[in-house]
């Protein structure tokens, strides 16, 4: 059993129940809040984007970009890479949902961008800097080579989606961006 910091009690229960507090405050917030969880589980969402992120829990897109429910189709893989489950997701969102904009959203201070430049990480980890390494070639500054990350992301969703049977692309964006962790930012790469 895990104790906690002060030694008392059981880390994994106070963290369920701080999680599961913070759900009944979620629960219980009512007004617009309430109606608009009800309306969305009631007619099905319609968001007018896909967010590709990091899971860095500094970058929060409903937050950053001030959205609510319904409003984003959000994708975060540390790092902000992609493979065929998240191009399944953009697939599932830019066919069915009918999101035309896709945004793949780095951001600074990557933890992720960090340890691929360091040499890489080991285990499940190494599936994901391998794939920055490769976006990012010989460079080695850090916000550089996150725009690169970025931007091979982007490169990739480019082709796949080029020539899709329920995807127009003549309607379809598909852009990248850096969040500043620090000045709450979002820079547009292209
Ligand atoms: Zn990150």
């Amino acid at each position: 059993m895990r104790k906690n910091a002060e030694g008392d009690g059981n880390m994994e229960l106070d963290i369920q129940k701080r999680l599961t507090e913070g759900n009944c405050r979620w629960q219980r917030a009512g007004g617009e809040l309430d109606a608009l969880r009800r309306r969305t589980a009631a007619e099905g969402q319609e968001p007018y984007a896909i967010v590709i992120a990091c899971s860095d829990s500094r970058v929060i897109p409903e937050q950053l970009f001030d959205a609510g429910l319904g409003e984003l189709f959000v994708i975060r893989v540390a790092g902000n890479v992609l493979d065929r489950h998240q191009l399944g997701s953009v697939e599932y969102a830019a066919a069915h949902l009918h999101c035309r904009m896709i945004l793949v959203l780095g951001h600074t201070g990557c933890g992720a961008v960090s340890a691929a430049l360091s040499g890489g990480g080991e285990g499940f980890i190494q599936y994901i800097t391998d794939e920055i390494l490769l976006a990012a070639g010989e460079e080695r500054d850090a916000l550089r080579a996150c725009e690169k990350n970025v931007l091979h992301a982007v490169g990739i969703l480019r082709r796949e989606f080029a020539d899709h049977p329920e995807i127009p692309a003549e309607d379809l964006q598909i852009r990248g961006a850096v969040y500043d962790i620090e000045t709450g930012d979002v820079r547009w790469l292209d």
